[in-house]
This record gives structure tokens, sequence and C-alpha cells, in this order.
């Protein structure tokens, strides 16, 4: 019969990673499954400033950190795959991959992560990282004394807006209606902020630029007309998207599609717990992710010491 390991984790970001080490560090025999490229968004990240004890480094540099702390304890991963099933309740839970392999564990630890969602317009692609953010938090400060747009119309759009005033000299939203999707405080603190401008029934249509973002093409809604505007960065805050969609008949969704857990990670299925951007959370973090994935694989080890 093929090994049963103690703990299966589903994604190789901050979350599972982490989740990894914790769980072999434990002696639990682990097993990662990841789909793309081991560290998820954080080889995406160009720079990550703000992760406690390692000064600015670039995202694929800690994220190998991360998987090589993690085999040295016994950790195996495999990436590249794609899992056709899930089998989450009973004692054993099982997966299998499209390329036919099964593999199987006593407890599993959901940690797909997800993504902010694109404009998906001409330029965007080009100039992610080079002009181009989603995140506030982590590039506000790339972009001091200049003048950037925030895309949205939302909590998060109207509240990163006024934390980047912290840096940029002049914040200027632009928002698809003509009413925002906010509390009304946010709506007040950017409206009674003097850096930061509106431009409402509008949408982007297009970025341009040479080495980085310089400009993008926007229509306004009502009169179809297009202009162009000069921007030093961009920051887009129009939802996120969680990797859910293959276990959204598995476990338990809310209705943004991320997966419901208790406080100690454990989804509605015993053994099966859930970590990172894929759970209800406002700050989505490599910080954030890391500390979940702790709670998930302490969580499953005393998980695996009442079950014997
Ligand atoms: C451009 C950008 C810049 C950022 N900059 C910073 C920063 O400077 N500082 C900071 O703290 N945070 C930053 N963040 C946020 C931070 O990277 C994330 O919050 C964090 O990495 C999330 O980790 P995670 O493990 O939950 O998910 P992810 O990193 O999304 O990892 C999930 C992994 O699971 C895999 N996966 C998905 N579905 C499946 C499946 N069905 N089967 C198997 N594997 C699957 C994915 O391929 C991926 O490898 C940034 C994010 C982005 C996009």
């Amino acid at each position: 019969m093929d090994e049963v390991f103690d703990v299966m984790i589903i994604g190789a970001g901050a979350a599972g990673l982490t989740a990894g080490i914790y769980s072999s560090r434990a002696k639990h025999s682990t097993l990662i499954l990841n789909e793309g490229a081991v560290g998820g968004q954080m080889v995406l990240t160009n720079e990550i400033a703000n992760y406690p004890g390692v000064e600015t480094t670039q995202g694929y540099v800690l994220a190998n950190t991360m998987k090589k702390q993690a085999k040295e304890f016994g950790c195996k991963i495999k990436s590249n795959i794609s899992i056709k099933e899930y089998q989450l309740n009973g004692p054993v839970k099982s997966v299998e991959l499209k390329d036919g392999r099964k593999f199987s564990a006593k407890t599993a630890i959901l940690t797909p992560g997800g993504m902010p969602r694109a404009l998906n317009i001409p330029g965007e692609i080009e100039f992610k990282g080079k002009g181009i953010s989603y995140c506030a938090t982590c590039d506000g400060d790339f972009f001091e004394g200049k003048e950037i747009a925030v895309i949205g119309g939302g909590n998060s759009a109207l509240e990163e807006a006024v934390s980047l005033t912290k840096y940029a000299s002049k914040v200027t939203i632009i928002h698809q209606f003509d009413h925002f999707q906010a509390f009304e405080h946010a709506i007040q603190e950017a409206k009674s902020n003097p850096k930061i401008e509106f431009i409402m029934e509008s949408e982007l249509r297009a970025f341009e630029g040479t080495e980085s973002l310089k400009k993008v093409k926007m229509e306004h809604l009502p009169s179809g007309k297009m202009s162009e505007l000069d921007f030093d960065g961009v920051f887009i805050f129009v939802g996120y998207m969680p990797n859910t969609g293959s276990i959204k008949n598995i476990v338990k969704l809310n209705d943004r599609q991320e997966i419901l857990v208790d406080e100690d990670k454990q989804t509605n299925i015993p053994g099966v717990y859930a970590a990172g951007d894929c759970i209800p959370k406002k700050y989505r973090q490599v910080t954030t992710a890391v500390a979940d994935g702790t709670i998930a694989a302490l969580s499953a080890s005393t998980y695996l010491r009442e079950i014997g």
C-alpha cells in the first residue's frame, strides 16, 4: 500500500511552506503538493522589504530559503502537479493527480493562496512591478513624492488611497461608477484628504510606458471619450480571487470564495485545515500567511496526537 503521510499540504506559498516547516520539524511525515513554482506569490514579488528579520530581499530568495528549511526537516515537496480529485472526508484524506498518481495523509492543510483581481487590459502584465502594483503596503514607499492613481471604489481602494498619501504627492482615484461601494467613513476620509482627487464613471483601457509605466489610456463611460493621463504608478484594488475553484464543493466557502475556518484554522471537515490568502482576512501579507500556516500545522499536530 502507498505511504499514508501524517500531513498533506496543498500549495507551497508562504503559508504552505511554513506549515511544512512546522509539521516536518515536529517529525510528522509531511508532503507538499504544489501546482506551480514553489513560493507562490512570493516569487512574483520583486522586492520584499517588510518581512521581519530579513532585510530587503527578492521574493524568490525568501521562497527558496523557506523551501530549503522545510526540506532540511524532511518535508517532501512535489511541484508542477495538478490535482484532479479530492477525498477529504473520513480518517484518510487523499488526492488523485491528473497524471494518475495518488497521495494520502491523516490530515490535510489547504494553502492554495490567490491573486489580486487584474484589469486584464493591454500593458498590465508588461508594467506589473514597473509602476503597476496590487499592494500598497508592499510597494507604497517606491512612490515617494510621485503622482499615482488608485483603481477601484470599494473599501480597499479608498483605504489604500488614503494610506498611499503618506508617500505620493497626489493620488487620483479612478472608479467605473458614479458612487463608491464602501463604508461611509472610508468615503469621507478619502474625500477630506487634500491629496486625493476623483475621476468617476471612467475605466482604464491601456497602460503605456517605456522601461516603466508612464501613462494610462482612459475612457469616460457616459461619453465614450478617450483621454491620456500621466502617472508614475497605478495601484489596482478591484477585488481578490482565492484559488479555491477546485475545492469549492469539498470544503465550505463564503460568498467571496474564501475557505471558512475556525480560530485553529480548521475547516468544516475534521482534520482538514486552511491557511494563508485563501481564508477570510483583511490583510494579505507574507507575515499573515506565515502566521496562519503556523497555526494550521500546530492544530494538525494536535489532531494527529488526539487520533493516536
Ligand atoms: C505583486 C505582489 C507583491 C507582493 N508584495 C508583498 C510584500 O512586499 N510583502 C508582503 O508581506 N506581501 C506581499 N504580497 C502578498 C504576499 O505575497 C501574499 O500574501 C502571500 O505570499 C500569500 O501566501 P499564501 O501561501 O497564502 O499563497 P500563495 O503565495 O498564493 O501560494 C499558494 C500556492 O498554492 C499553489 N496552488 C494553488 N492552487 C493549487 C492547487 N489546487 N493544488 C496545488 N497547488 C495549488 C499556487 O501555485 C501557489 O504556489 C505581494 C503579493 C503580490 C501579488
